[in-house]
């Protein structure tokens, strides 16, 4: 009667959490930012490009007031890969709606 399974789905998912640029970020998420400044540049169609960082693209998503708000860079740094800000260097336009065969790095 009493038949205890166990308990799976554990509904408090314990992400831990730091604070980096002022922001809450999970942790291990400041080593990404990091490892994001180490690449410099981003390889399009056989062509590489130098990537842009956060406050030199064309449009104003706040890099003089806030870190970015997907990634948590700050202005003058690199996004981390993935981040829905970043431009394309050759486009211009974001680079996760863009189609110029933007890769990541990683
Ligand atoms: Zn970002
Ligand atoms: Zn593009």
């Amino acid at each position: 009667m009493s038949v205890r399974g166990g308990r799976e789905g554990t509904d408090a998912v314990s992400k831990e959490f730091v604070i980096y640029n002022g922001r809450r970020v999970v942790k291990g998420w400041p080593e990404m930012i990091q490892a994001a400044q180490l690449e410099l540049t981003v390889e399009i169609g056989g062509v590489t490009y130098q990537r842009i960082r956060y406050g030199d693209e064309p449009d104003d998503w706040g890099a003089d007031r806030q870190p970015c708000h997907d990634c948590a860079a700050i202005k003058g740094q690199f996004y981390v890969g993935g981040c829905d800000v970043e431009c394309c260097p050759v486009c211009g336009g974001q680079v996760i709606s863009c189609s110029c065969g933007f890769d990541e790095p990683d």
